[in-house]
């Protein structure tokens, strides 16, 4: 295993950005190439831990002489929102200077070449997804980890990738897979697939991609036990497709989860400002019509709160980890039976 560090200029003299980079050599150049980052959106960290346990197992493979296709692997992905900490909070999401998610505005490039992506320039932030952009490029499986708010595990899938990456929603173990396809902003994941499906099929070979953002549950779920099991999950991913050999690993190659597009996504907004009373959590089906949460917008009053009530039946995908709302702002994703009526264009906010 090869350490290097990438280092980043800010955008203002005497400011500079590192983070490592980890590399594994393939024995077999046919074998699929994988790449892993985690905490591009800084302050989710669920994906790091996780990391942290597969190390060892890719260093035992390595060992072993297991390691059969290319593997790159950012733990810490964006040290420019790392060290965005204000009033003892980290904003790991937004970049400060440009007001910009740091998941979206990748470039999204007419070819699969390196070089074209570090060529643009700009902003710190800007920079720092030309370089992510660019060490992902090359590789056929490319993992970027995520968390939500308070959630199940579930991935973010281009449907073009779908049904064939379901050994892969299998191998991970997690809950659920919502497809996509157009434009989500050019997150992470749209730039790394946009490159290959401007080439011809042939060319593309979008059978043997992996391209997903993984959603690592809620933002508070960063423990031993779960960065232990979803490092399994990772591994067993990498030894399904090939990267690395083992043996002792075999699972089910049929996903059984919630598969939905995501037109089916009911974000339910708060009516009113207030404290929040959920009725349900993750994982939980509802009803529609039933109450998913109480907004408590006039304390101790008569009629001083306001029921949530969903939208249609369906599944409790996430909901929000703080306990206060303002009018308007997100409570839930609700996974539909039906597409949303009122569903949203693009991207959900991951
Ligand atoms: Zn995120």
């Amino acid at each position: 295993m090869q350490k290097s560090i990438e280092t980043i200029l800010g955008d203002t003299e005497g400011v500079a950005y590192a983070f490592p980079v980890y590399r594994l050599e393939g024995s077999d150049p046919a074998a699929p190439a994988a790449y892993i980052q985690a905490a591009l959106h800084a302050g989710e960290l669920p994906g790091v831990v996780a990391v942290d346990a597969l190390m060892p197992k890719l260093r035992q493979a390595e060992a072993e002489g297991r390691i059969r296709g290319r593997l790159t692997i950012v733990p810490a992905a964006n040290p420019v929102g790392r060290a965005q900490y204000h009033f003892g909070e980290v904003e790991g999401r937004f970049h400060l200077g440009t007001r910009t998610n740091f998941n979206r505005d990748f470039p999204l490039l007419d070819q699969p070449d390196p070089a074209l992506a570090e060529a643009l320039g700009g902003t710190v932030d800007q920079r720092l997804k030309q370089r992510l952009l660019a060490l992902s490029l090359g590789h056929d499986i490319v993992l970027d980890l995520h968390c939500d708010d308070e959630g199940v595990a579930y991935l973010y899938v281009p449907r073009a990738l779908w049904p064939a990456m379901q050994d892969c929603a299998a191998a991970m173990g997690v809950a659920a897979v919502i497809l996509w396809d157009g434009q989500s902003g050019a997150s992470f994941d749209e730039a790394s697939l946009h490159p290959w499906l401007q080439l011809s099929p042939e060319t593309a070979r979008l059978d043997r991609k992996v391209v997903t953002t993984v959603e690592y549950r809620g933002l508070l779920d960063v423990d031993r036990r779960t960065a232990e099991a979803d490092a399994e999950g990772l591994y067993r991913l990498l030894v399904a497709r090939g990267v690395i050999a083992d043996a002792s690993r075999t699972g089910p190659s049929q996903f059984t989860g919630l598969v939905a597009p995501i037109e089916h996504i009911d974000v339910v907004a708060a009516p009113r400002a207030g404290a929040i009373l959920f009725d349900v959590s993750p994982g939980d089906r509802v009803a529609r019509g039933e109450r998913i949460a109480t907004i408590v917008h006039a304390a101790g009053e008569e009629n001083g709160t306001t029921d949530v009530i969903a939208p249609q039946s369906g599944y409790m995908l996430t909901r929000v980890c703080r306990r206060s709302t303002y009018a308007g702002d997100d409570l839930v994703k609700l996974v539909g039976d039906a597409p949303s009526a009122n569903a949203r264009q693009g991207a959900l906010e991951d």
